[in-house]
């Protein structure tokens, strides 16, 4: 998706077709823990540490879908080999994940310098094509070819 077209949430395509498909072209299973760690971060409003991952996956749909952490570890390398999360960085070490941008749709984040807490950020679109316009002619000047942007709203969270 290129930076200049960010999606919404309505129009966010099947996100399990999507990362099936990915699965497919790297002659991987999509098995059943892959999609509950799927559907976690595409209903989270922010990307999740491994320990949110697994309290949430203990209070979603009883025990059966429960992630062993071990197995956790396994799962998320795979889902981030076959392109269908990455890792955020926040101002703390944790390793947060989340859908990549061209499943999850554009977005931004909010970091608390403090806890490293981290929200998901929509821009309104006439904000986020003012940016956009603003960094290609910045990015013009040093004759660079500018793919998309990344953008983190720092401070302290409403906890801290
Ligand atoms: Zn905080
Ligand atoms: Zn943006």
């Amino acid at each position: 998706m290129s930076a200049s077209d960010p999606r919404k949430n309505s129009k966010r395509p099947d996100v399990h077709l999507e990362v099936g498909r990915r699965f497919a072209k790297h002659k991987q299973r999509y098995s059943n823990k892959r999609r509950a760690i799927v559907s976690l971060l595409e209903t989270a409003d922010k990307p999740l540490t491994i320990t949110e991952i697994l309290r949430r996956s203990k209070n979603t749909k009883g025990r059966r879908d429960e992630i062993a952490q071990s197995s956790l570890y396994r799962n998320l390398s795979v889902l981030e080999d076959v392109g269908a999360i990455q890792r955020v960085a926040s101002t703390d070490d944790l390793s947060r994940y989340e859908l990549t941008e061209d499943i999850l749709g554009h977005h931004h984040h909010m970091l608390c310098s403090s806890c490293g807490e981290m929200r998901d950020v929509k821009i309104p679109h006439h904000l986020e094509a003012e940016l956009n316009a603003t960094f290609k002619r910045l990015a013009k000047k040093s004759g660079f070819k500018l793919a998309q942007h990344r953008l983190d709203l720092i401070g302290r969270c409403k906890n801290c």
